[in-house]
């Protein structure tokens, strides 16, 4: 599924799937009808490939923060990508010199033959292999690039992965792949994001999920809890008397942002009372009172341990 233009515009989408192009299948076609188109008496069909085609798609895939899938970043990275040479501006011929037409194919870039079938006479056409289909053959080769019309660079691509993106969501940097050849469109470019896993927060869908820790005396009395955020900030958060281990409480829209939405998702938090490992002398005293009001068993004092 395209998600559609995302908030920044310009050529980015955002998909889930990884993939919407389907440029290479429209050659298929034409294998087919240049096949039957000759011995049938059909249409003579022009060769694809000899018309403007669009360039390779390039993938890779990016690890991203926890923070940086809920805040959004731009990221740099670099990628190895066909550029068109500056020197014979993708002709891949020596500036001052011109393809001539190819002597094999006459210009065509076709070479046609008849084969004889059950069927009868078979016309079948297939791409000149001195000239690949072009028609031309370069003499003077541009010395730059060897004639190939293009040089391999490696080019910084600034990414800008919007707040909300998913693990394995993918950013599209539409024209940012392998030149196309013959004036053909470029190539696109998929950045699949791969989100790491956070020491603290997990993410459902868009709610991010966390547990905190409460001492007895908050869990028993109720508290006001300072609930650290994932941007950084801290919510203030009242939990009621008598809050029992384990229980949910939701902070609501400030979980994940739906990347092609306003609405966000909620922060879960669950509480987890921590009994405590070590006491003071005073809180040991204090809490053997408060046994004692709760007709208790007194814990029995270990000697030599707690003093
Ligand atoms: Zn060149
Ligand atoms: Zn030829």
């Amino acid at each position: 599924m395209d998600g559609g233009q995302g908030p920044f515009g310009g050529g980015y989408s955002y998909t889930t799937s990884g993939f919407d192009g389907f440029g290479d299948f429209g050659d298929l076609g034409d294998i087919f009808s240049s096949f039957f188109g000759g011995g049938f008496g059909g249409r003579q069909s022009t060769r694809k490939n000899s018309g403007p085609k669009k360039g390779a798609d390039l993938n890779l895939n990016m690890d991203i923060t926890f923070e940086d899938a809920f805040l959004g970043v731009e990221k740099e990275v670099t990628i190895t990508r066909n550029e068109t040479c500056d020197t014979c501006h993708g002709t891949g011929a020596k500036p001052g010199t011109n393809p001539v037409k190819c002597p094999q194919c006459h210009g065509t870039g076709q070479i046609s033959q008849v084969q004889n079938t059950i069927l009868g006479q078979v016309q079948t056409t297939r791409a000149c292999n001195n000239c690949h289909g072009t028609g031309e053959v370069i003499t003077d080769v541009c010395e730059n690039c060897k004639g190939k019309g293009t040089i391999r660079k490696q080019p910084r691509i600034k990414v800008k992965i919007p707040a909300g993106i998913d693990d394995n969501q993918t950013v599209v940097l539409r024209g940012e792949g392998e030149p196309g050849t013959k004036g053909g469109p470029k190539g696109d470019l998929y950045i699949t994001l791969r989100i790491k896993r956070h020491s603290i927060y997990t993410r459902k869908g868009n709610n991010v999920l966390c547990d905190i820790p409460i001492t007895i005396t908050q869990a028993t009395l109720g508290a006001e809890l300072e609930i650290p955020m994932v941007d950084g900030s801290k919510e203030k958060y009242k939990i009621p008397e008598g809050t029992q281990t384990g229980t949910k409480f939701t902070i609501r829209n400030k979980g994940f942002k739906y990347v092609n939405s306003q609405s966000e998702g909620d922060f879960i938090f669950t509480v987890q009372v921590q009994t405590p490992k070590r006491l003071t002398k005073e809180q040991r005293e204090l809490l053997t009172q408060l046994a004692k009001t709760m007709n208790e068993q007194p814990p029995v004092k270990k000697r030599g341990i707690f003093g």
